[in-house]
């Protein structure tokens, strides 16, 4: 999963554990300051990624 190179040139990628079977799955960072957060809810706020590892497990991954 390569992501598109943007505008600004911050975004990355960095993998993350899932939390049901700790495999790793890539995110896409969409600013080199943030630091993703592995979340097994929905939270109301901040900017999130839904990821499935390749188990087929669905986590939320936050941006803080
Ligand atoms: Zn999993």
């Amino acid at each position: 999963m390569i992501a598109p190179p943007t505008a600004n040139g911050r975004q990355r990628i960095e993998a993350v554990e899932c939390p049901h079977c700790t495999l790793r799955s890539e995110v896409t960072i969409p600013d080199g300051d943030l630091e993703p957060k592995v979340r097994t809810s929905r939270a109301l706020f901040g900017e999130y990624s839904v990821v499935n590892c390749p188990e087929g497990h669905e986590f939320w991954v936050y941006f803080c």
